[in-house]
């Protein structure tokens, strides 16, 4: 079951006053597919949801809805439920109920409908439930509210907007014709969540944003070392290329006196450390010692490269190599 269908079963469980039965049953309809004198329905593929609207309907409104199952959509497993208000004098019965006449040229929210602050949450409760969708945690933390009517979105993104428990900054962006007011952001979204009174969605919300958490810290560090062990393991790789160009060159003695043990040692051993290099030298050196000597080591190699080089076709750049020779004896 995907995160949403989980919420919004979590929110059909709620028991509420009968003020706020009836905010909830007009978030539901007004944010259903079409709510005027044509008709008032809504669709839904969430089945708790479709009895809980034919229930507060029934109790606040006073009217028996029709129910319409159709088959699942191809790719979905779950059929879609439509529920419409019967008859044109039910229809403006309904409207009346809500304030409205049928016949506003636009449809907006009509505040008056919600007679106590506890209505606030049971109203977008049941806009959520009729319109909504929560992305699951484990991807994005989005909330989102599709909405048929432009004026209508805007006024929902103000009443968001307003409400202090969520301190939210909703965005609207138009999707096929309809208008998607949207909440982003992990708290943003466990705050609405809490709010619609889906404290145990909220909560698998958070707990999942932990663990990513956690999981990205251990992810980092990992990384941090594998750097690290690579960026060794190339350092030995880079000394052990440049002592081979010694040995091919002459060998050994190219290099002072100082330079011999430790470049054999090296050479022999690819796996050392820098402090196990020098614990078994004679005498033994320090790691920073190693390091400085086998720096030396490899700016040598560099200049032997140079020399390679003078062999070949660039005489014109061989004052630079006669310089870098002159260093190297
Ligand atoms: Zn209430």
């Amino acid at each position: 079951m995907s995160f949403s269908s989980k919420t919004k079963k979590e929110l059909c469980r709620i028991e509420s006053a009968n003020c706020c039965q009836k905010a909830e049953c007009y978030g539901l309809l007004l944010f259903g597919r079409s709510f005027s004198l044509q008709s008032i329905t809504l669709t839904t593929e969430s089945r708790e949801t479709a009895e809980r609207t034919a229930e507060l309907v029934a109790r606040a409104a006073g009217v028996y809805v029709d129910v319409k199952t159709s088959p699942p959509r191809r790719g979905d497993q779950r059929s879609a439920c439509t529920l419409s208000v019967p008859g044109s004098s039910q229809i403006e019965q309904v409207l009346h109920q809500f304030g409205y006449t049928g016949k506003e040229i636009s449809l907006r929210m009509n505040l008056a409908n919600l007679d106590h602050e506890c209505c606030r949450s049971a109203f977008l409760r049941g806009a959520f439930l009729s319109c909504g969708t929560v992305t699951d945690p484990a991807r994005d933390y989005r909330l989102e509210f599709v909405v048929p009517y432009r004026n209508l979105a805007r006024d929902l993104t103000a009443f968001l907007r307003d409400i202090f428990e969520l301190d939210a900054t909703p965005g609207i962006i138009n999707r096929k014709g309809s208008f998607v007011v949207y909440l982003k952001g992990g708290d943003h979204v466990a705050d609405l969540l809490t709010f619609l009174g889906a404290g145990s969605s909220a909560m698998e919300l958070i707990q999942v944003r932990m663990l990513k958490e956690v999981r990205n810290e251990v992810n980092r560090k990992t990384n941090f070392e594998t750097a690290n062990i690579e960026k060794t393991a190339s350092a030995a790789a880079r000394q052990m290329i440049a002592l081979k160009k010694i040995f091919a060159c002459g060998g050994v003695s190219l290099l002072p006196e100082e330079l011999r043990e430790l470049a054999l040692l090296r050479y022999q051993n690819p796996d050392l450390s820098l402090r196990e290099l020098g614990q078994n030298l004679e005498p033994p050196l320090s790691r920073s010692g190693v390091n400085h000597r086998l720096s030396r080591i490899m700016e040598l190699a560099e200049h032997l490269r140079g020399s390679d080089l003078e062999q070949g076709a660039e005489p014109e750049r061989g004052r630079t190599r006669a310089g870098s020779r002159s260093e190297r004896g």
